[in-house]
């Protein structure tokens, strides 16, 4: 295929704006549009007509079924596939292709196995999902998916989707309010947009199939270092192999084809990781596509005999992987994170970047709650991502910009201003000046915040309806103060101060990975949340409760739900790494163990019964010695896993329990019961145990 037909098969898979501007009847195109617009409910003669043209269009691409694609509490997608089939009325044998408006708008999976934390009973099985008319209906392998939101009878939200629409939906109606108040009221939305870098692992796909660890956990859960790992940096923007290319390239085509817009695609630090970054669009599709692009990642990586790990940390001792959550806020052209080149421009701006400062000192938990997960926990803090700690790097100029203010002093930097709002024009900061520290979690780049903490197997929707929510929030507050002042350039002014000096201690731009940040966060009063565990139970505290309430975005009951589920899957993940890794050392490393004794033994043996002759045993008693040694730590360290995983069962009156447990015991015995494998492992020649070793899987993609 040569360029312009791969770049002409651009979105050729979805049923876009385009597409249904073309095929539908001019009264049912505005009236979809309108009721995309205002988030109403679509009526069914319209939706018959929608589903008629769309039908008609997959068809014509060779779609077979259709599906309600829909985003449960699994973090993954789902669907079920139903055909297009109908029996024609004549009941003349022969089936005619069917597909109604209703069918269009709602569905009813049976979907008794999906997480719902008490949400609803399984004798209750039914859940509904709902056509989402603002992400377009796209094809995957024959199969019309249309997006849906998915929630219980009674309207409880049972996905990711329907919260993340909801924090759209509060943001927009509070930043209007405040645009209102710089005078525009032309703008008729307030959108979010986000571009989403995600990082992955691609390893041989034989080789994976060789071990359990990755197959059943996504990770390694032993395995001794290899002699070389990432210390020359030569893997990070190094030339792409051949057969990594080839991959990238099929990726890219096949994103492409579903209207993703795939740019950038690099190695990353770590041998055999790589990163791909799609040019941003608003939240809502920004989620979909990254879970399209997760999914097509794995899809087309086992055409090429390669397997794509998404695992926060697959490997111990070489970086793990992230997805860097590019967040910002437009209304229509504008960038509202964007200074401007007016005065009033640049108030409105700083009022924009007060709110984000205030919004995530506020609710730092709730931040570090919307990345906890079993994988991520190993990865946060460990030198490559950003600690647990949240704060905000806004640069030297920026900061200095704000502290002007707050004290009402002059800003010296550049021009001898006087800063004041609404005033003044802000200096120009290029995004140079704003992009060099990499340790943030939360860094301003110029003309958007980088949210760097979350794993890259999440999906994005946990974290934006954070920051969404707690942004809306924000506003409204502000909104409801200015709204009421007398003079709205004083009452800006004060408030945009007040916020700085209340909030300004969530600001660091220092190194993220050292000890002294730890102990000046902790002198600052900014939460340390280290594992999952510690930052799960703040889901539910009073004050976020009442965040997600006001901003209509989750019920009370809808939290609890996610806590308990989010408590419960980390129980699980835990508990299948432990029984994986029992498992492993039973089956694989302790016979390997035995078998390569064995063969010592023997062997001194045989030199001892040669005859007359005198061999010298010294190799092969050392290495018994050391590896009887060493295998017995093994065994002990074993024996207290299985005792653990055991106690497990039954054995707490509270989740919460359960998760420290887990975390404080399974998952330490764990950790040491690595050590002594590592070692182990590290003794046995090559041919003793049939498991790829570390550097087989990180590069043994040729
Ligand atoms: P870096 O590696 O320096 O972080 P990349 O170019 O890899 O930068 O990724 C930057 C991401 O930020 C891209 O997905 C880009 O589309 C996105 N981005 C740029 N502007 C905005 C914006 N206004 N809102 C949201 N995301 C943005
Ligand atoms: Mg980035």
């Amino acid at each position: 295929m040569n360029t312009t037909e791969i770049f002409g098969n651009f979105g050729n898979m979805v049923f876009a704006d385009r597409e249904m501007q073309s095929r539908l009847p001019k009264e049912t195109y505005e009236a979809l549009k309108k009721t995309i617009a205002r988030g109403s409910h679509l009526e069914l003669d319209v939706a018959n007509v929608v589903a008629a043209a769309m039908k008609d269009w997959a068809v014509e691409k060779g779609a077979t079924h259709f599906t309600h694609w829909f985003q449960p509490m699994t973090g993954v997608t789902a669907e079920k596939h139903e055909s297009f089939i109908t029996p024609s009325k004549e009941n003349d044998g022969c089936a005619i292709l069917a597909f109604s408006g209703k069918s269009l708008v709602k569905g009813e999976p049976d979907a008794s196995s999906f997480p719902s934390g008490g949400l609803r009973a399984t004798f209750e099985a039914r859940g509904y999902t709902a056509w989402d008319p603002t992400a377009y209906a796209f094809i995957k392998d024959r199969v019309l998916c249309i997006p849906t939101a998915f929630c219980s009878y009674g309207g409880d939200a049972l996905d990711k989707k329907t919260p993340l629409l909801r924090s759209v939906q509060a943001l927009n109606k509070q930043a209007l309010r405040i645009l209102k108040l710089f005078g525009d009221t032309s703008t008729k939305t307030v959108n979010v947009t986000v571009g989403a870098e995600q990082e992955y692992f691609l390893i041989d796909k034989n080789t994976y199939l060789k071990r359990p660890d990755l197959i059943y956990c996504g990770r390694t859960l032993f395995g001794a270092k290899p002699p070389k790992g990432q210390e020359l940096d030569d893997h990070y923007f190094g030339a792409i192999k051949p057969r990594v290319s080839e991959f990238m390239k099929e990726l890219d085509e096949e994103l492409w084809k579903l209207g993703v817009f795939a740019k950038i695609k690099h190695n990353e630090a770590a041998p055999s990781q790589h990163e791909l970054a799609p040019i941003f669009t608003v939240v809502n599709t920004a989620a979909d596509h990254n879970q399209l692009t997760m999914e097509l990642m794995r899809t087309v990586a086992d055409r090429h005999g390669l397997t794509c790990l998404l695992h926060e940390k697959p490997f111990a001792g070489v970086n793990g992987s992230g997805k860097h959550i590019n967040w910002s806020l437009s209304a229509g052209n504008a960038n509202l994170l964007e200074a401007g080149e007016t005065p009033s421009g640049n108030a409105r701006f700083l009022l924009f970047l007060t709110a984000v400062i205030k919004a995530v000192d506020e609710f730092q938990d709730l931040l570090r709650v919307s990345v906890a997960s079993a994988g991520n926990d190993l990865r946060l803090g460990g030198n490559e991502a950003p600690p647990a700690i949240i704060s905000i790097y806004l640069g030297d100029e920026l900061t200095q910009i704000l502290t002007a203010l707050e004290s009402g002093k002059e800003y010296k930097n550049t021009e001898q201003t006087q800063m004041e709002i609404g005033v003044t024009c802000l200096p120009h900061f290029p995004k140079d000046t704003t992009d060099r520290n990499r340790t943030s979690p939360f860094a301003f780049t110029g003309n958007r915040f980088e949210f760097r903490m979350a794993g890259s197997a999440a999906s994005i929707a946990d974290a934006c309806v954070v920051i969404n929510t707690a942004v809306a929030d924000t506003l409204a507050e502000f909104a409801d103060t200015l709204e009421q002042a007398p003079d709205f350039k004083t009452a800006l002014s004060q408030l945009i101060k007040a916020t700085i000096n209340k909030h300004k201690r969530i600001i660091f731009n220092g190194n993220n990975y050292t000890k002294d940040w730890e102990q000046e966060a902790a002198s600052r009063g900014l939460l340390n949340l280290k594992t999952t565990v510690d930052a799960l139970p703040f889901l539910v505290h009073e004050k976020n409760i009442a965040l997600f309430l006001r901003q209509g975005v989750f019920s009370e009951s809808e939290l609890h739900s996610r806590y308990e589920i989010m408590l419960e899957n980390y129980c699980k993940v835990l508990q299948i790494e432990a029984l994986t890794l029992i498992e492993l050392i039973k089956k694989e490393l302790i016979p390997a163990c035995i078998a390569h004794q064995n063969e010592l033994v023997k062997l001194i043996k045989n030199k001892a019964n040669c005859g007359n002759l005198q061999f010298n045993t010294t190799l092969e008693a050392r290495l018994l010695e050391k590896l009887s040694d060493t295998a017995a730590g093994l065994c002990d360290r074993l024996e207290e896993l299985e005792g653990c995983v055991a106690a497990c069962v039954g054995g707490f009156s509270t989740p919460l329990e359960t998760a420290q447990y887990y975390r404080d015991t399974v998952l330490a015995k764990m950790q040491s019961l690595r050590e002594s494998a590592d070692e182990v492992e590290s003794m046995l020649g090559r041919r003793c145990l049939d498991l790829p070793v570390y550097g087989d899987m990180l590069y043994g993609v040729g």
